[in-house]
């Protein structure tokens, strides 16, 4: 078997953990198997590196802060190499670079697009352990790129896609994918199995365990998908196509403090308005969420959206730019909100979901300002103070509890 496991900052943050890595890698080598080892930056490394060059200079050019967290995954894999070799185990480290994995340009958020085999099929067949860095690749230009916060679990899925992997195993501090959060809600229940669309809705919607592009591949190429502790041996989640267990109406519940509301005030009520609006973001490659328009009133209308709160500086610039062409009168923006979603492909089936919803909220005597749906989720714009006993609320509310 060809066997692809990531092991996350948390579960490399020391010497002990690193040493505990390396012997679990090691079981499944001995035991026969092909193993790729992808690793994060150790414990928040990632974030000091980003102090380090805030400290330096408040908006550090994009290139160069690639530049500079490429570091840590840098670090993590010549440590673990180092570490396999105290334990008699043949091992290498690459790099993006030395691996070949191409990205697209964009510095910060970049898209894996290609990655070579070559290198690390040759080391495999030399019966080594291949240690390489997550999170990090190299762009058209010879530069390095990251692919965005919690990007390792992209790497692990590109990786076992390319190199047709039977398995890619993520490895976390958690035993698996859980109903909701289980730091924030402490009732929460380890699921057995989830379906990939599921979970990439959990994950874009902030369910931090996955990174969201891993899922879409992960779906996209139909790697096996298993999600587990690094600190014990418990079973873990199964993220697949089809899952075999009974469904349940919601799989879980996902809270993202991140998102900050954009409003555009009086804009002309004509066709047009919104495209042009949203071909302003798009081409800076802003993502947008929960979008609502207003009703028209007296030729003009407002649109509220989402952005991510690392885009807002420049959508607001953006939009500033654009101000003529785009007509409108004011621009607001608000922090303090968080984004609350229900996901479940048992919803579709089911009416009545976003109802119960609403019924918990209303019970906690917490505010909706905007709602969105689809198929297997529906998503609510709250206070950012409400956030956590929402989840709480409506987490207990569908008896997703123990
Ligand atoms: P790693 O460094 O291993 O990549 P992350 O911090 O990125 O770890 O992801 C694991 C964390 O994700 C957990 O510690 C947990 O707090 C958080 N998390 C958010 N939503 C969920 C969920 N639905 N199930 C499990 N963990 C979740
Ligand atoms: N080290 C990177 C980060 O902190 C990538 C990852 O953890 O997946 O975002
Ligand atoms: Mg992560």
């Amino acid at each position: 078997m060809l066997i692809v496991k990531k092991f996350g900052g948390t579960s490399v943050a020391n010497k002990e953990r690193i040493m505990n890595v390396a012997r679990r890698c090691t079981e499944d080598y001995k035991a026969g198997h092909d193993v790729v080892v992808v690793l994060s930056a150790m414990g928040k490394y990632t974030d000091e590196l980003i102090a380090m060059a805030e400290d330096i200079n408040e908006k550090p050019p994009r290139r160069e802060l690639d530049m500079l967290l490429t570091l840590g995954e840098q670090m993590s894999v010549a440590l673990m190499a180092m570490a396999l070799d105290t334990l008699k185990v043949p091992a290498i480290s690459l790099n993006a670079f030395q691996v070949s994995m191409h990205t697209t340009s964009v510095h910060g958020n970049a898209r894996l697009k290609r990655i070579d085999t070559e290198r690390i099929q040759r080391e495999l067949e030399n019966r080594k352990i291949v240690v390489v860095t997550g999170f990090q690749g190299v762009n058209k230009y010879d530069d390095y790129t990251t692919l965005g916060r919690g990007g390792s679990d992209t790497t692990a899925v590109a990786l076992a896609a390319a190199l047709h992997a039977d398995v890619c195993e993520i490895f976390t501090d958690v035993d698996g994918v859980y109903t909701a959060d289980p730091r924030l809600v402490p009732t929460a229940r380890k699921l057995s199995e989830i379906s990939y669309d599921e979970m990439l809705d959990l994950a874009t919607l902030g369910a931090g365990v996955l990174h969201n592009r891993s899922v879409e591949l992960a779906k996209k190429y139909g790697v096996p998908l298993v999600v587990r502790s690094s600190l014990n041996n418990s079973e873990g989640t199964v993220v697949k196509e089809e899952p075999t267990v009974e469904r349940m109406l919601i799989s879980g519940v996902a809270l993202d403090t991140k998102a900050v509301r954009i409003a555009v005030i009086g804009l002309q009520d004509v066709p047009g308005t919104a495209f042009k609006l949203f071909d302003v973001l798009a081409k800076r490659n802003i993502n947008v969420d929960v979008i609502l328009q207003s009703i028209g009133r007296n030729g003009t209308k407002d649109i509220s959206f989402t952005v991510d709160d690392k885009d807002l500086d420049e959508a607001i610039a953006a939009l500033d730019e654009n101000r003529q062409r785009l007509g409108y009168k004011e621009l607001q923006s608000d922090r303090n909100i968080a984004k609350l979603s229900i996901v479940g492909a048992g919803m579709m089936s089911n009416p009545g979901v976003a109802a119960r919803m609403f019924e918990s909220l209303y019970n906690e005597n917490v505010n909706i300002n905007m709602i969105s749906t689809s198929e297997i989720r529906v998503t609510v714009l709250i206070n950012e103070q409400d956030g956590v006993k929402a989840m709480n609320a409506v987490h207990d509310a569908f008896k997703l509890a123990d």
